[in-house]
């Protein structure tokens, strides 16, 4: 076995191979095709894969693409590349529970003519208010008792699209006064005159998860079926099924917790109504949970597997701290990101004694734990940036950075002292004058003279105009409702920073790398970028300051 965490699942595989009641381990991710991927989905798709790797089993990737009103050929592509991204690999091993629509209708006949399903003319909202409660059993359905004949008879002209939406169902004929609501005689097949992405018009009736997924699972020969919590109480209907219908293996299904994530909403009819009610940019709007918006926010894929290891698998659900998954995301980062400076917003910085019209080359490392990353030249010169925050005309008393009278060190270049603030007609500060010590070249005084700040800067006529997109968390409460989430968005989840400036070599470079911009965070070029003007998102802070 691999190297990851063990749990209570990875248990189970490991002592069904030992007893030797499956030569391989069989696992599959299967999503419903009705949305893009989330760090949720992350979390089953590492489990899955991880234990096939790990016990040199299969994994299947199953489109579970029952219901064709929610889905379309978008999601599936980009559930795909997100798997791909992500770095797992089904092989030749892509599965669409469409492909078993005829077998899956052929067993709902046997059904009937075993007596063990019938059609049902009772509306939807029929069905469900006879269906009972937790403490109150279901009544029958009128219907429940229609003859073999009967049934099959309708039963064929609903697959053959004589009746409208919503006029008859297939129910399985279990036992209306169950314990579990699950087996009050459940919904097998529903009437749906809907295009699908890939049975085109062929169907006008489609089966429900309950019925297609474990019948899926044991066409494809899944040795262990694992699912989220809320499946658990559908386990005695999952096996139900397997046990009335000839199907080729005996899948088993377990549970584990679905991963909850603080300031998060992990669903995917939240994510879609975010997108179409235009509250983010899109599915891969970097403050969205989605793998796209991830990926496109700069979090690389090794710091998502990371996360989803430590949080581990457990059987009961929790939420987990986002701070968790901001430490996993920082600490790839920083093992990974070249080191570049960049001004979010720029305050000019006039060195009066150094020579007009000349400049000098400095060396500066590109990073710091990784000698081999090697060093690159920035130029200084008479006129540079600093960051606004470093300065203040009257500081209160623990600020160290730059004051009117005060020295700092400017990262790999001099010492610098403020001489002078230069404000407009408006009062706003423009400039600052300042003076260098050319014996500080470097970042340190021949005499031993100390300064309490070190801070970055960049020359004004060698950096180039970005725009940088600073993202905070999407929601302000760190419990967000999904019933009433837009009254819980954060309005300042995006900050624009329209007049940023970067190093030219990072304007020069198309690369999708991660970056760090010293004492800023890290960064990653975004597709929105132009010729004119790269743009740069912040996948995240170099701390945890996320005001809470
Ligand atoms: P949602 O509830 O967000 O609509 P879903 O569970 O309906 O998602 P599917 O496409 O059916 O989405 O999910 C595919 C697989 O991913 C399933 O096995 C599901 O249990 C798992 N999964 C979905 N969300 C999570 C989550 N938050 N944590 C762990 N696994 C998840
Ligand atoms: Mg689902
Ligand atoms: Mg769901």
């Amino acid at each position: 076995t691999g190297e990851a965490g063990r749990d209570f699942i990875r248990d189970i595989v490991q002592a069904d191979l030992e007893a030797g009641k499956h030569r391989e381990v069989v696992t599959r991710f299967p999503p419903e095709p009705n949305g893009y991927l989330h760090i949720g989905h992350a979390k089953s798709i590492a489990l899955n894969f991880g234990i096939a790797q790990e016990f040199g089993g299969r994994c299947n990737l199953r489109f579970d693409d029952t219901n064709p009103t929610k889905e379309e050929q978008e999601y599936i592509d980009s559930i795909q590349a997100d798997v791909r991204w992500l770095g797992f690999d089904w092989g030749r091993n892509v599965f669409y529970a469409s492909d078993y629509f005829e077998r899956l209708y052929e067993w709902a006949e046997l059904l009937i003519r075993n007596g063990d399903a019938y059609v049902d003319d009772q509306s939807q909202e029929e069905i469900r208010t006879s269906r009972g409660t937790l403490t109150e059993p279901g009544r029958n359905s009128p219907f429940r008792d229609r003859s073999v004949e009967d049934n099959l008879d309708l039963f064929r002209r609903m697959k053959a699209g004589e009746f409208p939406n919503g006029a008859r169902v297939l129910r399985a004929k279990i036992d209306m006064a169950s314990g579990n609501i699950n087996l009050r005689d459940p919904v097998l097949y529903r009437i749906l005159h809907a295009h699908h992405p890939r049975t085109g018009d062929a169907w006008s009736i489609y089966p429900s998860y309950d019925y297609a997924h474990g019948q899926s699972d044991a066409i494809e020969g899944v040795t262990h079926s694992i699912c989220t919590l809320e499946f658990e109480d559908h386990r005695p209907l999952y096996e139900w099924l397997l046990s009335k219908l000839p199907v080729p293996s005996q899948p088993k299904q377990y549970e584990f917790a679905r991963l909850n994530i603080t300031y998060t909403l992990l669903s995917k009819r939240v994510l879609t109504e975010l997108v179409r009610g235009g509250h983010v940019s899109g599915w891969d709007d970097p403050r969205m949970p989605t793998i796209a918006g991830l990926k496109r926010r700069g979090v690389p894929p090794a710091a998502i597997r990371e996360f989803v290891k430590r949080i581990g698998v457990a059987k009961a659900n929790s939420v987990v701290d986002v701070g968790m998954l901001e430490f996993c995301i920082r600490e790839e980062l920083n093992r990974t990101s070249q080191r570049r400076m960049a001004v979010l917003r720029p305050l000019k910085v006039v060195i009066e004694n150094y020579p007009e019209g000349q400049t000098e080359e400095l060396e500066a490392i590109n990073h710091p734990d990784d000698p081999s990353a090697g060093t690159r030249k920035i130029t200084f010169g008479r006129e540079l940036y600093i960051e606004q925050d470093d300065f203040m005309e009257t500081p209160p008393k623990k600020f160290f950075r730059l004051f009117p009278g005060n020295e700092v060190r400017l990262r790999y270049a001099y010492f610098i002292k403020c001489r002078e603030v230069v404000k407009n007609d408006k009062g706003e500060i423009v400039e600052l004058r300042c003076s260098y010590d050319p014996e500080t070249r470097g970042g340190n005084a021949p005499d031993g003279r100390k300064v309490k700040a070190t801070m970055h800067w960049l020359p004004a006529a060698q950096s180039v105009p970005a725009e940088i997109r600073v993202y905070n968390q999407l929601f302000a409460n760190p419990a967000p409702s999904a019933a009433n989430f837009v009254a819980d968005l954060n309005p300042q989840s995006l900050e624009v920073l329209t007049n940023a400036r970067i190093e030219l070599s990072v304007a020069a470079s198309n690369s999708a790398e991660p970056i760090q911009f010293e004492r800023q965070g890290y960064f990653v070029r975004d597709a929105d970028s132009t010729a004119d003007k790269p743009v740069f998102n912040r996948t995240i802070g170099l701390r945890d300051t996320f005001a809470k």
